[in-house]
């Protein structure tokens, strides 16, 4: 797994720091945020340093609770501002949404990311830290009562993910043209640009790889053509806007029927699996 650096994600610089060394790491402490799944790390670090007053981002890692991305906070070995009392043995990991009754606001892919971390972290220290969640040493509900039962449960992992089966290999044609990698950090996708932060629209022009995310949406629809699905101005698919590269209700259409054409998994947003099968996939 990959873990968005601060540098990725913007950070502010900390006011201060000060180091733990692993010897004194006996911890690792489950947190939530128990606020929208779409904020960014930025946004609660500048809550961290303006509101509370702090150096820093108070966590030393955040996962979003939606799509498992991992962002580094304060990082492994820096004294957080997490759970007053119990920094220097917890290492303290957010996970940034709700945790709701009966809801699974939690998602496998943000368990198994949370879980990785745990591991790391073990692998550390080189002994297994204990499971705590935030109120186990805080009066507080955090970090709610479902992924607080799972982490005493020791963070079990009850399938539940459902990639998408593996395609049968085609006995159609090569994918035509060169295979380009999916220019996006893991677990971004293309997407509306009303999504969080790791959904790329293409109306911002950020830049991925040295190119914006305009001229990448462009790339993988134009690797669509080149597979023989008419697409653009006045075509079967991008009909109206043509293959302008902003995301919007033809892109997402165009995505979902390629996804059910590839069997993935249909939700129109353009991610590894689906920019891979455009690349990769034999032409059916
Ligand atoms: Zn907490």
């Amino acid at each position: 797994m990959h873990i968005i650096s601060r540098a990725e994600w913007g950070a502010r610089p900390p006011e201060s720091r000060s180091t733990v060394p692993w010897s004194k790491r006996t911890v690792f402490m489950g947190h939530y945020s128990a606020a929208s799944a779409t904020q960014t790390p930025r946004q609660i670090q500048d809550y961290h340093l303006r509101v509370k007053g702090w150096s820093d981002i108070g966590y030393n890692f955040l996962i979003n609770s939606i799509s498992g991305v991992i962002y580094e906070g304060r990082g492994w070995t820096t004294l957080g501002a997490h759970c007053s009392g119990h920094n220097t043995e917890a290492i303290g990991v957010c996970i940034i949404g709700k945790d709701q009754p009966g809801r699974q606001d939690v998602s496998d892919a943000a368990r198994r990311a949370f879980k990785w971390l745990y591991e790391q972290a073990n692998d550390r220290t080189g002994k297994r830290l204990q499971l705590l969640g935030h109120r186990d040493r805080g009066n507080t509900s955090c970090p709610g009562d479902e992924i607080y039962a799972w982490l005493h449960a020791g963070l079990p992992i009850v399938g539940g993910t459902t990639p998408a089966p593996a395609k049968p290999p085609a006995a159609g044609k090569p994918a035509p043209g060169t295979p380009i990698a999916f220019p996006l950090p893991a677990g971004w996708y293309f997407g509306p640009a009303s999504g969080p932060d790791y959904s790329v629209s293409g109306k911002y022009e950020r830049y991925f790889k040295g190119r914006t995310d305009r001229t990448w949406m462009r790339e993988w629809a134009t690797q669509l053509d080149r597979r023989r699905w008419s697409i653009g101005k006045g075509k079967t698919w991008l009909g109206g806007a043509g293959n302008d590269g902003i995301y919007g209700p033809e892109y997402r259409a165009l995505a979902e029927a390629f996804q059910r054409d590839q069997r993935l998994r249909v939700d129109g947003l353009i991610g590894v699996a689906t920019w891979d099968a455009a690349f990769k996939n034999p032409v059916t």
